[in-house]
């Protein structure tokens, strides 16, 4: 099967889930959307309001802020994959919880099997805790992490980490938006390197 096969497989999965209670309150599930040939990913936390009402990750003011960042870098939504952690809106954005995490990695897991991206962006402390325990990498929270890539091996690939704040972080936050800016040319510089090198 094609990778795009693939992943709309794992999709029609998602939008089916009822593994944990976010089935519940959700209007839509959120499997995330890119192109299966993507080399960079990236993950963020859980799907928010807007998210949730259309099926889609970051269309709501975190996303806003996203795609202004992404030109930065010399990507667009449509040369990476973008998906979160959990796929379904916690309850009034609630931080996830423990079991819902490992409820749903699972098919964050399929997704990166399927698309192998040679760069793994992570928004935020959950996504970046996350993909570091995957690695075996110590995580001592997002201000020390941000900013410096890892490489690393996940799910037995060789991939590059590089987290960065969340960009909901920035939204009330100059020092935020400065922060992701810079961190958003960083990962421009690493990608020339790793990939375009
Ligand atoms: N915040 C996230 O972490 N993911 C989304 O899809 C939207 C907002």
């Amino acid at each position: 099967m094609s990778g795009g096969k693939l992943l709309e497989a794992i999709a029609s999965e998602i939008l089916a889930c009822r593994q944990c209670e976010l089935w519940r309150t959700r209007r839509n599930a959120v499997p995330g959307e890119g192109s299966p040939d993507s080399r960079i990913m990236f993950v963020g936390e859980a799907p928010g309001y807007r998210e949730d009402i259309e099926g889609k990750p970051f269309v709501g003011s975190a996303g806003e802020f996203l795609e202004t960042l992404l030109p930065t870098a010399n990507l667009s939504r449509e040369n990476v994959f973008i998906g979160n952690i959990l796929k379904c809106r916690p309850p009034r954005n609630r931080e996830p919880r423990s079991v819902e995490i490992e409820t749903c990695t699972p098919y964050l897991d399929k997704q990166i099997q399927i698309i192998k991206p040679e760069v793994i962006a992570t928004l935020g402390r959950y996504a970046t805790g996350y993909i570091f325990s995957k690695n075996g990498l110590r995580f001592d929270g997002i201000a020390k992490a941000r900013g410096k890539p890892f490489e690393a091996v996940i799910l037995k690939m060789p991939v590059l980490i590089f987290p960065t704040f969340h960009p909901a972080a920035a939204l009330y936050s100059g020092e935020y938006r400065r922060l992701l800016r810079r961190d958003f040319k960083q990962l421009k510089r690493l990608i020339d390197k790793r990939l375009n090198g």
